[in-house]
């Protein structure tokens, strides 16, 4: 196995720069904030908020003319033990059925019919970014080679055999790495991966992908806007309800997300709402920076300083993180009710080559994309849901909504103001037809068999949950198909320039 990854072990500029894209609408703003090259990808950033995408959206969901996905999901699920214990977080369930060991105390209504409650999971931040995770594994495989500073930028195709026969890759200094094998796999990322393929394609004047319209096209991104502002008037019942709390250690984020039975009812993609906290100059933003340090393995000692000289935030942070269970947030911080909506695949929103090149000489990603009204009414139909589960719940006498403008008033469209999650996917598809995919059942693709995709590319829709966690499924299952059975994955080799 040969690993050729662009970026290097921390953060490099001239590299980062590989990321911009051409945005003729500027409407696609994740290009550079939302992706990061290097060993571990953008897990350097990511927030780490694992949960899996429900049966009810990878199933037929004919009030919004989606298919299923095309494949058994369900042999998906047999990897959530297996990346659960990677990222060492506990095993107990996402679902309502846990409710006794999140929510202990019967805070949240059980019957509500509209609003399903969920937990995502996320790593101990030192744990976050697969790199550092993974480091001694990365060091003990012997059968792997990993390149850094690689950017793979050209293809050697056998076109009489419609395979890739090679690959070459450039650092900045202009050296060159050809690599020939039998089999590829792009995990590059969801519009990077699309990028190359269409490169590919141009390499071949366009016969590679004759046959294939999908190619680019449907990308969608999760959208997320700022819906309403919660009143703390009680401060300290508004912090056992939303803080995330910790289970085995494990955090624990609320997911308020639109039930089936509401996306049936209204037509409607689906959606999540989740709490941010507006940190602003709050000693919590020091720990956060703090914290996010350790996962891009760069800490400063005034970090270290500032975060000492908090000590009365820290007594009471460490009281409701051991004797509650909970992160504590300081009363005069805003909490904010944040709605990220599923967009729903539209051939136009697509990625395609731009005339632009980047330094290497390659063509640039342009990327044309939109949100539409499936979008504007998925937003509508969660907030209408949410401020009836507020009312109904109680939870308006002491936490109530201050809903946005635009959430109040619905001439005021909320997709102007709503931005892309960095969860791209969806612009090589996967499906059982050629024509109208890029990627089989098994992630490679229809048109050259001998590459494999493992990207949130190939999610034919996206449902509303974080996307890691499946991609991760989905990786670990092509590992093995190619492996030919289960196995235990052992992960990989010290890096090398
Ligand atoms: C701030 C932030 C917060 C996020 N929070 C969450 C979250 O809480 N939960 C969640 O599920 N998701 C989250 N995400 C999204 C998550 O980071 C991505 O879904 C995930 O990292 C995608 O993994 P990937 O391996 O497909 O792509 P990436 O992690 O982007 O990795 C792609 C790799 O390919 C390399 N590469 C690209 N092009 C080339 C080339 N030509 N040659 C060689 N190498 C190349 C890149 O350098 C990179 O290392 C977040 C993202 C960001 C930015």
């Amino acid at each position: 196995m040969v690993l050729i990854e662009s970026g290097y072990t921390s953060f490099d500029a001239d590299i980062h720069k590989l990321n911009e894209i051409d945005d003729p609408t500027g409407r696609y703003t994740r290009a550079l904030d939302g992706r990061f090259r290097g060993l571990g990808g953008s897990s350097s950033r990511w927030g780490g908020r694992m949960i899996p995408i429900s049966a009810y959206e990878l199933g037929p969901r004919p009030d919004i003319a989606q298919p299923a996905w095309p494949i058994d999901t369900e042999m998906l699920d047999d990897y959530e033990r297996e990346i659960e214990a990677i990222f060492q977080i506990d095993n107990s369930p996402y679902d309502n059925s846990g409710s006794a060991r999140v929510d202990p105390n019967g805070l949240f209504p059980r019957d509500e019919k509209h609003i399903t409650r969920r937990w995502a999971k996320c790593p101990d931040y030192r744990n976050c970014n697969v790199a550092t995770l993974l480091a001694k594994q990365l060091k003990d495989l012997k059968n792997l080679d990993i390149w850094l500073g690689a950017t793979v930028c050209d293809f050697s195709l056998d076109s009489d055999r419609g395979r890739l026969r090679g690959i070459a890759a450039q650092n900045l200094n202009g050296n060159t790495l050809s690599i020939v094998a039998d089999d590829f796999i792009l995990a590059a990322g969801a519009i990077e991966s699309t990028r190359l393929l269409h490169l590919l394609d141009a390499k071949s004047e366009g016969r590679a992908f004759a046959g294939c319209h999908a190619l680019g096209r449907y990308f969608q991104d999760h959208l997320k806007a700022k819906v309403a502002t919660i009143n703390r008037r009680n401060a300290h019942l508004t912090n056992r309800l939303f803080a995330y709390r910790f289970v085995n250690s494990t955090r624990r984020d609320l997911h308020l997300e639109l039930s089936e039975h509401a996306q049936r009812q209204d037509a409607s993609a689906s959606a999540f709402a989740y709490i941010a906290m507006d940190l602003a100059s709050s000693p919590l933003a020091d720990l956060r920076q703090f914290l996010r340090g350790l996962q891009k393995r760069d800490v400063s000692s005034r970090q270290v300083l500032q975060l000492l000289g908090n000590g009365g935030f820290f007594a009471r942070a460490a009281y409701w993180r051991y004797a509650k269970g909970q992160v504590f947030i300081p009363e005069d911080i805003d909490l904010g009710l944040m709605v990220c909506a599923e967009q729903l695949p539209v051939a136009a929103n697509r990625i395609r080559l731009s005339d632009k090149d980047d330094r290497f000489g390659m063509r640039k990603a342009r990327i044309e994309w939109t949100p539409t009204y499936a979008e504007e009414h998925t937003f509508r139909t969660t907030i209408r849901h949410l401020d009836f589960y507020w009312r109904n719940s109680g939870f308006d006498r002491f936490c109530p909504l201050k809903l946005t403008p635009a959430a109040e008033n619905a001439a005021i469209p909320i997709i102007d103001d709503a931005e892309a999650c960095a969860h791209p996917s969806g612009s090589t598809r996967m499906g059982l037809n050629p024509p109208d995919s890029v990627v089989g059942p098994d992630l490679r693709c229809h048109a050259v068999p001998n590459i494999a995709v493992a990207s949130s590319s190939v999610f034919p829709t996206a449902g509303s949950a974080n996307p890691t966690f499946t991609i991760m499924k989905m990786a670990l299952w092509l590992a093995d198909s190619y492996l030919g059975g289960k196995v235990t994955p052992k992960a990989v080799l010290e890096p090398t320039a």
